[in-house]
């Protein structure tokens, strides 16, 4: 099937399923299992798909239907398939005019944390024909880490198969925020508040205004001039007006600019005068036209002192909606307290493979989409949820399974080798298929005698009398030390009363590669391989059977290097 007909046929598939309008994303996914080659030529995969979406969404629904109908029958019947809750329709949103953001500080990559967020953003966007623009809000000069720059983009691309359509790096953006940070003081909408901060904190307290409140836009103008020259850091904050007899003290009176004069990984020292959260969120969701945002619960009180901007300079507020807190339950998600442990050599780096960051699960040869299903699958609740370790990566891995079943070809490879002779074992041309359910992919062929390595854990927990089975060859018992040929086949085999173990195996020869497993928590299993493995490239995934799904990660000194998935 030419690559055109096969993402025809799913594209027709996937807009059937959401009532006409097909989403990229998941037609990629469905094409590359079915011919995992195409990934090396994702870029036109990627086009064509893009073209064919616009075609097909252009059809009514019933053409849709009559076409695969007629052209992929066997894929109607999927239909009725699908699983668990989808995203809620927007509130207030138009086809086509929807635009997002999302808006990490670039202290670190992108976690499992975000990966919710940027895949929920992704995923309206797509059903809105929206606009996804990638926010970096950096304009609290500390704590930011110089790489995050593009680690952040990178991630977020992969994750939503390079989905973002828009940049944005609020250091950029400083002049903007003066201006209007200018335009509030001359209306009287803000002040500056040179009082000690425990001073403006007391009289806040108790509802109290302080001497600054009621200065002249004159005198307000003369101090901003001052923020920029001589006054020192903390010496003098612009608060916005707001209500000092609000019965929420975070609301009164709230600081949007401040002077700090930490140098900027980016700015260096240019500048001193930075806004704070609220005031540059605020200006650049209304600057870059952002129509909805999905805000933590926590921003509840954000979103009110933001509402302050909206109002004084008549502006209409995006429609902000609620997720709960996901507590990642025994994840470390700290990019701090992670980038302090990769300086002192704890950790390899983001990607090492303990840690929840993307650019380990990238190695480990985890798709976006399953990110993706995991957080459709999850929806979008204002309920706070915990996700254990354990949980989240059973759910994660359920989907990604799903996604590289097809896509990984399969083969043995054993950990700890033990040889072993089976006593009277055939010697025989073993055929296995590279993937069962491919059998166009081709076979792998083993030629045995009766010396044979199997794995140490299998060794070790073979029953005596038992009748054990090595896959496609041949059957035997355990007696004492001795391993014996049964006669019969996988039959028999399967209909003893007496059954033990199915093994996969290696003939003994000099054939096999060295391989070496890195496990998820940094152990390194060593092992041989079947010769054909010799031909992998860097990156491919496989199913190394009785083993787990893995990526070759690099070859170094004829030892290929794996980096486990899931099994
Ligand atoms: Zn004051």
């Amino acid at each position: 099937m030419s690559m055109k007909d096969l993402i025809y046929k799913y594209t027709l598939q996937n807009a059937i399923k959401y009532e006409g309008k097909a989403n990229p994303g998941a037609i990629i996914g469905k094409i590359l299992s079915e011919d995992p080659s195409l990934k090396e030529k994702m870029k036109d995969v990627s086009k064509e798909v893009a073209l064919i979406v616009k075609k097909v969404n252009a059809m009514s629904l019933r053409d849709q239907l009559k076409e695969l109908q007629e052209i992929a029958p066997e894929l109607l019947e999927e239909k009725k398939k699908e699983e668990g809750p989808r995203l809620k329709p927007l509130p207030n949103a138009e086809k086509g005019k929807v635009v997002m953001r999302m808006a990490p500080s670039p202290s670190g990559p992108l976690h499992v944390g975000h990966a919710y967020v940027v895949q929920i953003t992704a995923a309206l966007c797509e059903e809105y024909d929206g606009k996804f623009i990638l926010r970096l809000e950096d304009t609290n000069p500390e704590n930011l880490y110089p790489k995050a720059y593009e680690m952040i983009p990178d991630d977020a691309n992969w994750l939503t198969n390079q989905r973002v359509d828009e940049i944005l790096i609020q250091s950029e953006r400083l002049e903007e925020y003066y201006k209007y940070a200018h335009e509030l003081l001359e209306m009287g909408y803000a002040y500056i508040c040179t009082c000690n901060e425990d001073v403006f904190r007391e009289l806040s307290g108790k509802k109290e205004e302080c001497s600054c409140r009621n200065l002249t836009a004159e005198e307000n103008l003369k101090r901003w001039e001052r923020m920029f020259l001589d006054f020192k850091p903390g010496e003098a904050v612009v608060r916005i007006k707001t209500n000092m007899q609000d019965p929420n003290p975070a609301l009164r009176d709230w600081p949007a600019l401040r002077i700090n004069e930490h140098p900027h990984p980016r700015k260096g020292t240019d500048y001193r005068v930075w806004p704070l959260m609220n005031f540059s969120v605020a200006i650049d969701d209304h600057l870059t036209g952002v129509t909805h945002s999905i805000r933590g619960k926590d921003h509840m009180d954000n979103e009110k002192k933001q509402l302050y901007i909206y109002k004084y300079f008549k502006w209409k507020a995006p429609t902000a909606m609620y997720v709960g807190r996901i507590n990642f339950e025994g994840f470390e998600l700290s990019t701090t307290q992670t980038r302090k442990k990769i300086e002192h050599g704890e950790y390899e780096g983001w990607d090492d493979i303990r840690l929840p960051f993307l650019a380990a699960f990238k190695r480990r040869g985890y798709q976006p989409e399953a990110f993706r299903e995991l957080a459709l699958n999850m929806g979008l609740h204002e309920a706070d949820k915990t996700l254990s370790v354990e949980e989240f990566y059973k759910l994660l891995n359920h989907q990604n399974k799903q996604l590289i079943d097809q896509i990984a070809n399969r083969y043995f490879i054993i950990i700890d080798p033990v040889e072993i002779e089976i006593e009277d074992a055939p010697e025989k041309v073993v055929h296995l298929e590279l993937h069962p359910d491919h059998p166009e992919r081709g076979k792998r062929m083993f030629q045995t005698h009766k010396l044979f390595f199997i794995q140490k854990e299998d060794f070790d927990n073979l029953e005596d009398g038992k009748i054990h089975r090595l896959m496609e060859c041949c059957n035997f018992k355990k007696m004492g030390k001795r391993f014996i040929v049964v006669p019969g086949g996988h039959e028999e085999f399967k209909t003893t009363m007496n059954k033990g173990r199915i093994l996969h195996y290696l003939p003994v020869s000099k054939e096999y590669v060295n391989v070496e497993v890195l496990s998820p928590e940094k152990k390194i299993l060593k092992g041989i391989g079947e010769p054909l493995l010799e031909k992998l490239e860097i990156g491919s995934l496989i199913q190394a059977e009785r083993v787990g799904f893995m990526r070759l990660d690099n070859i170094k000194d004829n030892v290929l290097k794996f980096w486990f998935t899931h099994r």
